[in-house]
């Protein structure tokens, strides 16, 4: 016993070791990105099943690295926040998308609103609210084009603070979207006290829903009760025709997944809207 004991300990200390030398060197990496540029936005195109047009997208940040070739935003964004490097990376899609949308708007005047997903630190940390309007005065982009994508996970130390900073900018006209729902603690919770405009079904439950009719009672459950409360609902992650076929069946508003796009770089998203017959 003493023996498998001991093994226990080495190979935890060994996991350990290993976990900690990864994030060391996706953050020496991520300073590096940082500083010669590394990052690049990409555009994934939401369809409007009520109105029939591609009238919004999210931007996703995309890292690519010299030698280790494209690390997921999944692995290194949660390495940024530990180490406070968000802060200078958010900033920089921050600008980056606010700077792009009013292109992109200005091109196809029927895409009207680019999401970007903003870190809790961003929100706490930094004076976001007056680093976005000084960025909205410089690229003379109106509010209502953007939207702030937040997750649950951000009021998980207390949030009076940053629920106040949220009804502000809800408030200048900037939108807000309340992602990844229903994988939290308390999301019924935060429908009742969170300034949103939009609900994001997480992807599980769209995935699951096909085969699923207990998820499809659910996800009928959630668009209903969304739209009883004013909320537009964006089905993220769909990927097929069934799931497609079953959300529109439910009143979905929006939809975003492989099935209609991929997240796009910017040359491709021009070519998508081209060739868009629908928009
Ligand atoms: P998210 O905000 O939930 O973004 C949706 C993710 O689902 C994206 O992954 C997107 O590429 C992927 N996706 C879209 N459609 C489908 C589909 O039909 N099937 C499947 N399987 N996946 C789909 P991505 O780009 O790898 O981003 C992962 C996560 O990283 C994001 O999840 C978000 O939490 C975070 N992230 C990405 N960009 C940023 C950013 O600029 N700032 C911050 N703070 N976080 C970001
Ligand atoms: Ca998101
Ligand atoms: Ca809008
Ligand atoms: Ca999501």
């Amino acid at each position: 016993a003493k023996e498998a004991g001991r093994n226990r300990i080495l190979y935890f200390n060994y996991e350990m070791k290993e976990a900690f030398e990864k994030q060391l060197m996706l953050e020496q990496g991520l300073r590096d990105a940082i500083k010669f540029n590394h990052f690049t936005l990409v555009f994934q195109p939401q369809y409007n099943l009520k109105t029939a047009r591609t009238e919004s997208l999210e931007a996703l940040l995309r890292w690519h690295h010299p030698e280790w070739g494209m690390i997921s935003p999944a692995e290194f964004i949660p390495v940024a926040e530990k180490s406070g490097n968000i802060l200078v990376i958010g900033d920089w899609v921050l600008e980056t998308a606010i700077r792009e949308i009013k292109e992109i708007h200005h091109q196809y005047p029927y895409v009207t609103s680019v999401a970007i997903n903003v870190s809790a630190l961003q929100l706490r940390e930094m004076d976001f609210i007056h680093r976005l309007k000084t960025l909205l005065k410089k690229y003379q982009v109106h509010p209502s084009l953007i939207e702030i994508e937040i997750t649950e996970s951000l009021f998980i130390d207390g949030g009076e603070e940053l629920l106040q900073t949220l009804a502000k900018i809800q408030k200048m006209g900037v939108s807000i979207a309340l992602d990844d729902f229903g994988t939290g603690y308390s999301s019924l919770n935060y429908l009742r006290i969170l300034p949103i405009n939009r609900v994001k079904i997480d992807q599980s439950f769209v995935q699951q829903m096909e085969n699923d009719t207990r998820v499809q009672a659910i996800v009928k459950s959630v668009i209903d009760l969304s739209h009883n409360l004013g909320f537009i609902i964006v089905a993220e992650g769909v990927e097929t025709k069934k799931q497609l076929n079953l959300l529109s069946s439910m009143e979905t508003d929006v939809i975003q997944g492989f099935y209609y796009s991929k997240p796009l770089n910017k040359g491709q998203l021009q070519k998508f809207l081209d060739n868009d017959v629908t928009s």
